[in-house]
């Protein structure tokens, strides 16, 4: 081991360190929600996952962002073999999957193209963005970071590629079943040009790539891209029932005192789940009949609402459980109210349950059950129900004293 090895194994260790806690952390998070069964029918499961989450069948319903999307997603899939060989090389240097023969031929001829259609994908994706304003992207808050991670994206593709194309010049080892259509022709360029430089520019392209993978993966937990980690996962998790159906609510359950969601804890751990897989990409929005018609509703601010206020409140709930004092600023965010403070009940009403948002959520995010359970709260905890509500005849009243909607008689007189 020389000192390159070791400094990045210890570069590695370290972000290796600070991963681990992130998704502890993130992990006992989705503990203060309610447990729910979703294990069950593996088979259907991994079907869905393989359809939807690997194949990208939902993405690829949009003619124009589908096919960069899934470019980008399916090129990080190729290029996890990269990122293994990365490690590998960095603790040991020459190593490379190049046992692998043929194989390897495959992986790295693919590697070569994603690298290629991924730096076009996130030339595109900044275009759409910046430059064509797709209207659904242009979110405000998310302007700089968007770009960021694209960014991001693009610099550790092109690190890659560079690295790819010059390691056979720089690097004294067998890579005789390497075969790289694009990247080789350009390394063979820029080792003609740069001579003994090359090694240089191998090098800093090679930390580059790890530093910038290494660093990626850190931010993930903290940024709207946690869906790059949990995507998969909540595909193969999701519902196996039509879109839209709903839970019965148990009421002679034991010891049963609240109804519906009142806060974030009684949420399943798969809606708060749902709330660190949501892409921001406004799929859901874009089809809402409620938002499209003028309605406050916006469902992908219903589930940017949940996650926030799971981010907000979840340490809180376990600092309680720890016995913990709150300052009074954590006093403040803990008497906030899930509905009113961060999802608007005007929305919650505007909601149809048609479904569509599940539809066409390309990672399977559960919207329907969220805005119901909430709906449900309102009604059976807060007894507050809908403005138009107040238009009709007192149906709710009707129907808790006579379990009817209608007036003026009582259970005794109705077949009279
Ligand atoms: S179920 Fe509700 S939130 Fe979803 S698309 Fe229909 S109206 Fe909009
Ligand atoms: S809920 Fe689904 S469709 Fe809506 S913005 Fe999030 S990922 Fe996109």
């Amino acid at each position: 081991m020389d000192i390159h090895n070791i400094l990045f194994v210890a570069v590695l260790l370290t972000a290796m360190g600070v991963f681990s806690r992130s998704a502890l952390r993130l992990i006992s998070y989705l503990k203060v929600g309610q447990p729910a069964d979703r294990v069950s029918d593996l088979g259907a499961r991994l079907r869905t996952t393989l359809v939807v989450g690997f194949g990208q069948s939902k993405i690829l319903r949009d003619k124009t962002a589908g096919p960069i999307h899934a470019m980008i997603f399916w090129g990080f899939l190729i290029l996890l073999f990269s990122a293994a060989e990365m490690i590998l090389e960095g603790v040991h240097d020459g190593w490379s999957f190049n046992f692998l023969g043929p194989i390897y031929s495959v992986i790295t001829i693919l590697t070569d193209i994603f690298c290629a259609l991924i730096m076009l994908g996130t030339m595109m994706s900044l275009w759409r963005r910046y430059v064509t304003k797709v209207k659904r992207l242009q979110v405000e808050a998310e302007k700089v970071e968007a770009g960021m991670i694209l960014l991001t994206i693009f610099f550790i593709v092109t690190a890659l590629f560079v690295q790819n194309g010059l390691r056979s010049h720089v690097v004294g080892a067998d890579f005789s079943f390497a075969v790289r259509p694009l990247s080789g022709p350009v390394g063979g360029l820029l080792a003609s040009i740069l001579g003994d430089g090359a090694s240089v520019v191998f090098h800093v392209a090679w930390w580059m790539h790890a530093v910038l993978i290494l660093g990626f993966m850190n931010y993930l937990p903290f940024s709207k891209h946690l869906h790059v980690l949990t995507s998969i996962p909540n595909v193969f998790l999701g519902p196996l029932t039509p879109t839209n159906s709903l839970e019965k609510i148990d009421f002679e359950a034991e010891g049963a005192e609240k109804f519906g969601v009142v806060d974030i804890e009684d949420f399943t751990w798969k809606t708060l789940l749902d709330g660190y897989t949501c892409t921001h990409c406004g799929r859901c929005t874009s089809v809402c009949p409620a938002n499209t018609t003028g309605k406050v509703l916006d469902p992908r601010g219903i589930i940017v609402a949940i996650h926030d206020r799971t981010m907000d409140k979840a340490p809180l709930i376990l600092k309680q459980e720890r016995g913990e004092q709150f300052t009074a600023e954590e006093q403040a965010v803990w008497d906030k109210k899930l509905i009113g403070d961060y999802v608007s009940p005007d929305a919650l009403w505007a909601c149809t349950t048609c479904g569509a948002c599940m539809q066409e959520c390309p990672v399977n995010i559960e919207h329907v059950p969220a805005i119901v359970g909430m709906r449900r709260s309102m009604v059976m905890m807060e007894s507050q129900f809908n403005d138009e509500s107040a238009l009709l005849p007192d149906i709710y009243g009707n129907m808790e004293t006579n379990s009817v909607p209608w007036g003026g008689f009582g259970q005794s007189d109705r077949a009279n």
